[in-house]
């Protein structure tokens, strides 16, 4: 079977350049990769895309400022009187060779990075404190995390220590063409009205920084035409995909709505 064939099993995944391959060789190797890039650019379906193609199960922890090192690696819970370890999901992919995707790492608490570290070098060992076990990753484990650098403040912020730790991929929204059709294949849309969305999220990034955190997502490009394609008119998908969905300011939202008046 051609890895790049796309099928059920493989969830679909546009590359927009090396990522692929890049993957694969972090994989063989027992390289852990980090993916930068804005919120609904890809980065988790890439992931879930190449754990399919690998044929790896992938663990994937939503990272939050809550989020401890006993969250991902396990701890004992209390059973019928008796107290049993439960393995997180984490020391599940060490020991399984699988792969542990940890989103929005960043967000995770300190004690998380402790965790990471003899993981992410040379030693590629997990060490359970409660239990005294070390655990050493096989072949075929891979970290994977991602981070939104746009999101950055300078209390989040991923340490030298840490980021240089993994190998680091850019991720970005897909070039027009690229991004036409994305959407096309996730929504079933017709190119020629997915088009106007695609412009006019080009239109939308440029003002990114400015008034808005960030340009419109993907994802957002994704469920407007999800809407449009199930009979919702398109001003209304919009309010809801994408006026409300970027920004709570009255004066943002107007000049969001102005900006489709332009093109639709
Ligand atoms: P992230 O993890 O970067 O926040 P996701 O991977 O969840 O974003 O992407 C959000 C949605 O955008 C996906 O569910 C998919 O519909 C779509 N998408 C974005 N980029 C791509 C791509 N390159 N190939 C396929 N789908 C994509």
């Amino acid at each position: 079977m051609s890895l790049d064939m796309t099928n059920d099993r493989i969830p679909y995944y546009h590359p927009t350049g090396r990522e692929c391959a890049l993957f694969e060789r972090a994989h063989d190797n027992g390289l852990p990769l980090l993916l930068k890039g804005p919120t609904g650019c890809g980065k988790t379906r890439f992931v879930e895309h190449m754990a399919a193609r690998l044929n790896k199960p992938v663990y994937t922890v939503a990272c939050h400022d809550d989020l401890s090192a006993a969250d991902l690696i396990g701890r004992y819970l209390l059973k019928g009187g008796e107290t049993e370890w439960v393995d997180g999901p984490l020391t599940r992919a060490v020991r399984e060779g699988a792969i542990c995707y940890l989103d929005e790492v960043v967000e995770a608490r300190k004690d998380v990075t402790v965790v990471l570290h003899p993981l992410t070098d040379s030693r590629r060992r997990l060490i359970i404190d409660r239990t005294g076990e070390e655990l050493d990753a096989p072949e075929g484990f891979m970290l994977v995390a991602s981070y939104n650098p746009g999101y950055q403040s300078v209390l989040k912020r991923l340490k030298p220590s840490t980021r240089q730790r993994f190998l680091s991929i850019a991720f970005d929204f897909p070039e027009p063409d690229a991004e036409t059709r994305v959407i096309t294949a996730e929504t079933g849309l017709p190119v020629a009205q997915v088009v106007p969305l695609v412009r006019l999220a080009g239109h939308i990034r440029k003002l990114s920084g400015m008034d808005l955190e960030e340009g419109v997502s993907t994802r957002l490009l994704v469920y407007a035409a999800r809407l449009i394609g199930a009979g919702i008119a398109i001003e209304e998908a919009l309010e809801t995909a994408v006026v409300q969905a970027l920004s709570d300011e009255a004066d943002v939202q107007q000049a969001l709505r102005d900006l489709i008046a332009t093109i639709y």
